[in-house]
């Protein structure tokens, strides 16, 4: 607690205690005091760690009209799982406020995030604007799903931001980004794409699944709705698959009906091991971006190595961008191997992949542990040849996504894969 009485040992005390009187009274957040502490207002408990709620139902309340105003609240925390629950809750808010936004909701995983935002936001008729590199089921979503819906798309290449204006539409009513994308990091100018969006009053999305709120906050551009694979850099410990949207209040009232009716809430248990993770992002993420740049520096010395990209590199083709729009650079890096010949790159990456004992050969990205993947073989099976070039996959590309372990054990397992 702040004294008022000025103690004896001087000034400088003094001033300090000024210092937080007037951090106490402005009530400043810290994200690594909000980690621990945020969100907290939805534990009802004495717990310190919040309780499972493990049901899908709660009893009923004491009188027909306060059942009908708890069926029919935004997420109630205490009426049937579909709906809310205390920890998702928490869970919700916590992220939502490190997004900037005032509300939040968790979803299954990170497409249901991002099917249900979307589909929530499109009628029939409408036309979006995406990018030509996503994560490859979003592509998926885009390519094939919404068009059976009567919803138009365009696609575009994110890096040239008169590309975005060419193809708006008197219908266009959102454009959806990814910045980094996955996988070979290409950015999205958020400011000049949020501008351009406000100008003709349509909505813009983006997936910050890249970043994590430590690295890059796009609120901060003017970005209407964020949203995560919670699955991700959030949870941070392969343990378990989420999504969440952070939004308005009105966005988030107008996702969550649609969350109820396409059933892509998430489980009780995965929330409680989200929060948990969520303690230590700002640890985790600080970590991790200290490790992949240490490691695409060394990466870029690598004869084997014919290209690295890295947002933290200057080498990076969008490096200024990168500089002014993001905070920390991820632990992302995508390297391209050398080779002759599509066959032989292909053939190169699959025996480093074999040699790795550090790296794991796994899908996902973002945990604790490091792993790398093929996009070109990821990709395989939902993109043609044009689409894998316009997406920028190369057959000798890997996809690193670096963990928190020592970096010297880390260089010397792509050392040992790379020259074996
Ligand atoms: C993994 C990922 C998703 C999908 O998330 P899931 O939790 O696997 O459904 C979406 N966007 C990006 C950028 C991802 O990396």
């Amino acid at each position: 607690m702040v004294s008022s009485k000025c103690p004896p040992i001087g000034h400088f005390v003094c001033l300090n205690l000024l210092f937080y009187t007037l951090v106490y009274y402005k009530k400043k957040s810290h994200i690594e005091t909000d980690l621990i502490h945020g969100g907290a207002r939805f534990n009802e408990t004495s717990s310190l760690v919040p309780p499972i709620y493990q049901t899908s139902t709660y009893y009923a309340s004491e009188s027909a009209e306060q059942y009908l105003e708890t069926a029919t609240a935004v997420s109630p925390s205490y009426f049937y799982h579909r709906h809310g629950n205390p920890v998702n809750n928490q869970a919700a808010d916590l992220i939502a406020k490190w997004e900037g936004k005032s509300h939040g909701l968790l979803t299954s995983t990170g497409m249901a995030a991002i099917s249900t935002a979307i589909l929530s936001a499109l009628n029939a008729g409408d036309h979006i604007i995406v990018q030509h590199s996503h994560y490859s089921a979003t592509s998926l979503l885009f390519r094939q799903v919404l068009p059976k819906y009567g919803i138009e798309v365009s696609f575009v290449d994110q890096t040239d931001n008169q590309a975005f204006e060419r193809a708006l539409k008197s219908t266009t009513r959102l454009i959806y980004l990814e910045s980094p994308s996955n996988p070979n990091l290409a950015i999205s100018d958020l400011q000049f794409i949020a501008h351009l969006a406000k100008e003709h009053g349509i909505l813009t999305i983006c997936d910050n699944t890249f970043s994590s709120p430590i690295n890059q906050r796009p609120h901060d551009f003017g970005i209407d709705v964020v949203i995560h694979s919670a699955t991700k850099y959030l949870g941070g410990h392969s343990d378990l698959s989420a999504g969440v949207i952070c939004a308005s209040e009105s966005f988030i009232a107008q996702a969550w009906k649609h969350m109820v009716v396409l059933g892509t809430s998430l489980a009780a248990f995965d929330a409680w091991l989200l929060l948990k993770g969520l303690r230590t992002l700002n640890l985790r993420v600080k970590q991790i971006n200290e490790n992949a740049l240490k490691l695409a520096q060394w990466l870029e010395k690598q004869d084997k190595v014919d290209q690295v990209v890295y947002c933290g590199l200057p080498s990076h083709p969008q490096h200024d961008l990168v500089k002014r729009q993001m905070k920390g650079f991820t632990g992302i890096i995508t390297i391209t191997l050398t080779g002759s010949s599509a066959k032989e790159k292909f053939l190169f990456a699959q025996s480093v992949l074999t040699r790795l004992k550090l790296f794991s050969n796994a899908a996902s990205l973002g945990s604790v542990e490091s792993l790398i993947v093929h996009p070109a073989s990821m990709w395989g099976n939902n993109h043609n040849a044009e689409e894998k070039v316009k997406a920028g996959i190369d057959e000798g590309m890997l996809r690193l996504s670096v963990g928190i372990e020592n970096i010297v054990d880390l260089m010397a397992d792509l050392h040992q894969a790379l020259n074996t």
